[in-house]
């Protein structure tokens, strides 16, 4: 196979423009203390409360900026005005923006960069105004009834560009032919910004899964590995970083391959590939998908499982997943028990 020239791999990056909004200080108070037989006692208006920061927090539960896709403007809570009776307003409620471990956040206006978000941080992004002074505040020896109070503090106000080098957790591998294109094609939201990459052929392509609400999955087709990368050196920065970081592979296989082999001696031959390419690849945990299932009948179907299944001695506990990339069924139980494995460690220590 020839290879191009140059492995211009890029990064693959999720991007969100959004503005945000601190919550400005409530307003100081005037007001005079009134009780019987004295109109106009001291001043006793109170300091308005402080603003809502916007805070950036990360949560590893998320993997890519979609969430950001049609909400622009992001406010934190208004302080409260100040009182009568030296009541100070309340403060503001902060607003916590949950973002993917990996953001690395701009001021749109400026291009300076604010923050680059690793997993535990947490950040003020724009801070709450402070609270106006309350009449009570202006009172001295000269000047007993004050009639002044101040404002609030605008809260800072600041367009923000997020950026995330999306990375992903599920590796799909398998001879060409095998399906791995289309069986990430109907799995996954083509995402724009990822779809309008210049892929080359040895780029994994990438795609998002959701299962449902918040839960999904990065998934990269990586095609370029078996093609005779393993022997070869020179693969992009980016396009090892993927590999590096997948933490669960998906081995799609043919059911009936075109080579005229059976699919497990295929199995067996992507398998040596992974292990000469890496062995940290290899030893990854793996789940089997047996593809085009759809050409079969369902007696065939479990012949063919129970055919696969003594030719590579598999234990009962390991599970082939029936699947069809073209049509979807199976692919669904298959996503999630990819997301179980990736998500064993955080369920089983309740996260
Ligand atoms: P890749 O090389 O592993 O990416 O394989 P592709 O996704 O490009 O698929 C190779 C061929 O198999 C194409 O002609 C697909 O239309 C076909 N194919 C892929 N998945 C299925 C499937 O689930 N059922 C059937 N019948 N054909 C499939
Ligand atoms: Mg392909």
């Amino acid at each position: 196979m020839s290879r191009p020239a140059c492995y211009d791999l890029g990064m693959f990056i999720d991007r969100a423009r959004i503005m945000v909004f601190a919550g400005k200080g409530g307003d100081g108070k005037v007001a005079f203390r009134r009780a019987k037989g004295m109109p106009k006692g001291g001043p006793n208006g109170g300091d308005g409360g402080k603003g809502g920061d916007v805070i950036l927090r990360v949560d590893e539960g998320l993997n890519t900026l979609v969430d950001f896709r049609g909400i622009y403007e992001w406010k934190a809570q208004e302080g409260e005005g100040g009182g009568k009776k030296q009541c100070t307003g309340g403060d503001g409620d902060d607003l916590v923006i949950r973002v993917p471990a990996g953001t690395v956040v701009y001021n749109e206006e400026t291009g300076e960069e604010l923050a680059d978000l690793g997993p535990g941080d947490s950040m003020v992004i724009a801070k709450g105004g402070r609270g106006g002074f309350g009449n009570e505040h202006f009172k001295n020896a000269v000047n007993q009834t004050p009639r002044k109070a101040t404002p609030g503090e605008p809260g800072e106000v600041i367009p923000l560009q997020l950026e995330l080098k999306v990375i992903a957790e599920v590796g799909l591998v398998g001879l060409p032919n095998a399906g791995k294109s289309t069986f990430l094609k109907s799995m996954t939201r083509a995402d724009p910004k990822i779809a309008d990459y210049p892929f080359t052929t040895l780029s994994p392509q990438l795609g998002i899964a959701t299962l449902d609400g918040a839960r999904r999955l990065v998934i990269a087709d990586i095609p370029g590995l078996i093609e005779g990368a393993s022997s070869g050196a020179g693969l992009g920065h980016d396009f090892l970083r993927h590999i590096e970081r997948t933490k669960v592979i998906v081995h799609v296989l043919d059911v009936e391959p075109d080579n005229g082999l059976s699919a497990a001696k295929n199995y067996r031959a992507i398998r040596a590939e992974l292990r000469g390419y890496s062995s940290e690849l290899a030893e990854k945990p793996e789940l089997i998908a047996l593809n085009k299932m759809d050409l079969m009948t369902d007696e065939d179907q479990k012949d063919a499982m129970d055919a696969m299944r003594t030719e590579l001695q598999l234990d009962a506990a390991t599970e082939i997943y029936p699947i069809s990339g073209a049509t979807g069924v199976g692919c669904a139980a298959l996503l999630e028990a990819v997301y179980r494995m990736l998500h064993r460690d955080r369920v089983e220590s309740g996260w």
